[in-house]
């Protein structure tokens, strides 16, 4: 049985913070704003997962009002949930992320990010895919206010 999920996140930019984006650091003048790191790429895979899963969401996961999770490392959570989905019986066949902003360009790092997500996973980076676009100067996005991510992910139950 294969089960498909969705996921979006995004998060405005702020200036002196680290750009994380799919466990990998971006050099970049400004970082994104978030409770955790605010790797936006992480979070929508995470809900893609949770979603095909129907194991709920990232808030219900990780909420932000937990102090726990302040700073938190997203690489650790998308760990987590990867076990979590592996413990219900699921394998990752493939996961297809866009992740949307005017700057930092991200085609020279995608290849980085893909082997970063795989690892994380415990799948093959054959089955992570990663695009970078620009939201061609449209809409807040557009504008470089933030990133947005997209992400579908297909889980098969083990038998
Ligand atoms: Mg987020």
């Amino acid at each position: 049985m294969f089960r498909v999920g969705y996921g979006y996140d995004s998060h405005r930019f702020e200036e002196g913070r680290p750009l994380m984006l799919g466990g990998v650091h971006i050099p970049h003048p400004a970082g994104l704003r978030g409770h955790s790191d605010a790797d936006v790429l992480i979070h929508a895979v995470i809900d893609a997962l949770l979603g095909a899963a129907a194991l709920g969401d990232i808030g219900s996961h990780f909420p932000d009002t937990d102090e726990k999770w302040r700073g938190a490392d997203s690489a650790r959570l998308l760990e987590a949930v990867a076990k979590e989905i592996a413990d219900a019986g699921y394998a990752v066949s493939n996961i297809d992320a866009t992740v949307i902003c005017e700057a930092p360009k991200l085609r020279p790092h995608v290849d980085e990010i893909r082997k970063r997500l795989a690892a994380l996973l415990g799948i093959e980076v054959s089955q992570v895919s990663v695009k970078g676009k620009t939201n061609e100067k449209m809409d807040d996005v557009g504008a470089g206010i933030g990133i947005e991510a997209h992400c579908v992910a297909l889980l098969e139950m083990r038998k």
